[in-house]
């Protein structure tokens, strides 16, 4: 639903083009202009920033680069070392899509990305969004890449009242009818860049925006009320407990989570089941192995997209040459930086031991055990 536009007129994407040839973002991964475009980097760039930022995804990028310059490179790679330069970054099955659809195109596309949103949207991990931005970036299509940003500039410069996720399909055809013939890529970037600096959830720089005059929300001075939003309800608080065992020759416990589900592939210290009504005062008896259990005063905690984590820390030293249960591994402190440990999971560990120590150098991949049965995830 669309408030009446009694008083505005249609936003030119000659206007935005002309604010981005000024105003531009200067991003690793973006061609500067005159440079061709690499779809590789622009897909893989994509992929990162999905549910995060530029500045964190940054450095990621630049070391991703490095370890896997090419989209052959990537395939090529053992996924355990995809998983290792992924840790860090969140939502790890896009970690393994990201494997799984640069083996796609090697082996199905000859090495080169496929240039249409049709084409790209088979290959795996890429959805909507991501297909329409590839395409249009490296491709020059004009597809109307459409994501949180762009959602909030067109609901503010079309009042759109539907609230989101109902409003996206009509989001997108009022962008689509916006991608100009000439320089969509460029379009798609400009939307992007306007929605990132400019267009802001708070505060939006109206009198710098180079849609100040169509702009039906900032004729009302209603920019902040869009996008429309229904409240969600956030996600139960769960419990459990993290077991962090050290042995003698300074080694920890460690496993992999099963390679679905949440933090899929990932390693972690030993966990309980998480739940909301977990009992930590009964932490020891989901312990991995019998050893003096110490509760250590304080939780860690850790937000995911669906839920809030409180983890109680157990923490055991065994004698050297304890051997590790099934499943499990032991990991010489010094050698954590080799294994793909998500944010929770350094959590545990600083809180057990202190700060992960940095690693010294490039290192070789660590082989990965086997999936252990039983998954304590939620
Ligand atoms: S005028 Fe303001 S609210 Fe409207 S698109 Fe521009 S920055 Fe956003």
């Amino acid at each position: 639903m669309l408030t009446p536009a009694s008083r505005v007129t249609k936003p030119d994407p000659a206007d935005l083009l002309t604010w981005y040839d000024r105003h531009r973002r200067d991003l690793p991964w973006r061609a500067k202009p005159g440079e061709a475009v690499d779809p590789y980097r622009v897909w893989l760039s994509e992929i990162m920033l999905q549910q995060t930022t530029v500045v964190a995804v940054r450095p990621f990028y630049q070391r991703f680069l490095e370890k896997f310059p090419t989209v052959s490179a990537l395939a090529e790679a053992p996924v355990d070392a995809v998983m290792q330069a992924w840790a860090g970054l969140g939502y790890y099955s896009r970690a393994r899509n990201l494997h799984a659809c640069a083996k796609a195109v090697v082996e199905k596309h000859g090495g080169l990305f496929p240039g249409t949103e049709a084409e790209l949207l088979k290959l795996p991990g890429v959805g909507a969004y991501t297909a329409a931005a590839v395409a249009a970036i490296a491709f020059n299509q004009p597809a109307a890449a459409v994501d949180g940003n762009v959602e909030r500039v067109v609901s503010r410069l079309f009042m759109v009242e539907d609230p989101l996720p109902k409003a996206k399909p009509l989001i997108r055809t009022l962008t689509q009818d916006l991608v100009p013939a000439d320089r969509p890529g460029d379009f798609a970037q400009a939307l992007m860049d306007l929605g990132a600096t400019i267009c802001t959830p708070r505060r939006p720089a109206c009198a710098l925006c180079p849609w100040m005059t169509p702009c039906r929300a900032r004729a009302e001075g209603l920019q902040e009320t869009f996008p429309r939003k229904i409240k969600k309800e956030a996600g139960q608080l769960r419990r459990g407990a993290a077991f962090v065992v050290l042995r003698a020759d300074d080694s920890i416990l460690l496993r992999t989570r099963p390679p679905q589900g949440l933090l899929g592939g990932m390693a972690e210290a030993p966990t309980s089941i998480w739940e909301p009504d977990y009992e930590p005062s009964r932490a020891v008896l989901d312990a991995p192995l019998d050893a003096r259990w110490q509760r250590l005063p304080g939780v860690v905690r850790h937000v995911f997209t669906h839920f809030p984590l409180e983890l109680t820390i157990l923490f055991a030293k065994v004698p050297k040459g304890t051997p590790a249960p099934e499943d499990m591994r032991w990991t010489l402190r010094r050698d954590l930086h080799e294994e793909a440990l998500p944010g929770v999971m350094k959590k545990v560990i600083a809180h057990a031991l202190g700060e992960l120590p940095a690693p010294a150098k490039e290192a070789p991949v660590k082989k990965r055990a086997a999936p252990r049965k039983g998954s304590s995830s939620s």
